[in-house]
């Protein structure tokens, strides 16, 4: 009998065995499929989706040429391969693939906002490629971690150019390789003198000629190209954008030096349409938000341009488009050709304009004011450089 005890004894704790074991493989499966559904990262229980948000670490002389941009781009790529995608939109002249990223949590198939946050249009102007990375770095590694950017990558597809003109980049100049500026290639008030430009694009096919100035005068017109979108980088551009209208397209900015401020369609020219008043109070406010969250102003125009990124992709797809100009403009004596320092200081100036847009996708998609704040790491932004 007291075998018969011991041996039920041993029984009902196999039983009671089984089904902690049961119930604890259950769990564990509970946990996974919401780990899952949450996003790509395998989040232990513990980690809580409000962690503070995490800079990424730059040094101050960690500038990417177009060689280490690729490289960037291939390791975001390698290492966060659920949250990346690396396409090529098209060739420069001189044959360099120009890179877009998409950035996004694949494992989420709901329908997404999509928006376009691009860099280095003009060649020398190093940190408006540098911020979109910083950019996209800044999501990537504070994805599963912290609940905005996670909410942020499960919701939108974040495209990012950062650099729409390579050869520009590594010859270190404002054009591309035929001497052309591209951000008076578009199609919209194209080639107009009031804007500074010239439609010659190159002379015999051969000659470059990207500025011709009249001293005299304290002229200077840059060459704008031949025709529309005659530049293989701005048909490229041109692409990936009507590609996005498709997918929800919500917002555009196109990144400078070094105006230190933020530019909304048509410095210029009149509008070939009526921008309702709505749309225009959300420029406004975006504007005004500036001001008070970084050190960036909202100032009067001192050139005029034609033929701009922004003003083809407001009048072609209606969304709201914004010229970032980063730096301050003793950055740029001349057309560009700056001094190049600082860097992450400079990188954590864009990052407030750059989340306060991606927080605030729903309103800009539909023109409604945009008033999500966004609370932002430890010293961002920066006390402003004396
Ligand atoms: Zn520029």
């Amino acid at each position: 009998m007291e075998e018969l005890k011991t041996v039920k004894g041993l029984l009902g704790l196999k039983v009671i065995f089984l089904l902690v074991v049961l119930l604890a493989v259950n769990l564990a499966g509970c946990v996974q499929e919401k780990n899952h559904l949450q996003g790509y990262v395998e989040v232990s229980p513990e980690v809580k989706l409000d962690e503070p948000s995490v800079l990424p670490n730059w040094k101050d002389d960690e500038y990417h040429d177009y060689y280490s941009t690729v490289q960037k781009l291939r390791g975001f790529n390698r290492m966060f391969p659920n949250l990346v995608d690396l396409f090529s939109i098209g060739k420069s002249v001189s044959g360099r693939d120009i890179w877009c990223m998409r950035l996004t949590n694949e494992g989420n198939n709901s329908v997404k906002l999509s928006c376009l946050i691009d860099g280095c249009i003009h060649g020398c102007e190093w940190e408006a490629g540098e911020a979109p990375l910083y950019l996209a770095e800044y999501l990537l590694i504070n994805f599963g971690k912290n609940a905005t950017v996670s909410s942020i990558l499960n919701t939108t597809e974040v495209y990012i150019v950062p650099l729409v003109n390579p050869d520009g980049r590594e010859n270190d100049e404002r054009w591309n390789a035929n001497g052309i500026d591209l951000n008076r290639n578009f199609d919209v008030d194209f080639g107009r003198l009031r804007g500074h430009v010239l439609p010659l694009g190159k002379i015999f096919g051969r000659i470059k000629i990207p500025v011709v100035s009249v001293p005299l005068l304290g002229l200077w017109f840059t060459n704008c190209g031949r025709y529309p979108f005659s530049e293989p980088e701005t048909r490229a551009m041109q692409g990936l954008m009507e590609n996005l209208a498709s997918h929800n397209f919500s917002f555009y900015v196109n990144c400078h030096t070094a105006m230190h401020m933020v530019i909304t369609p048509w410095n210029a020219f009149k509008p070939p349409f009526e921008i309702p008043s709505n749309e225009e109070n959300v420029f406004n406010y975006v504007k005004k938000w500036v001001v008070e969250n970084t050190e960036y102003e909202d100032k009067p125009m001192n050139y005029h341009a034609s033929g701009t990124a922004i003003d083809w992709c407001f009048k072609e797809f209606h969304v709201p488009s914004f010229t970032f100009e980063i730096l301050s403009k003793d950055y740029e004596p001349g057309s560009g050709h700056g001094k190049h320092d600082h860097l992450v200081h400079w990188m954590k100036t864009t990052l407030p304009f750059f989340m306060y847009l991606l927080v605030n996708i729903d309103s800009l998609k539909d023109w409604k004011l945009p008033i999500k704040q966004y609370p932002l790491p430890d010293g961002v932004p920066p006390q402003p450089l004396r």
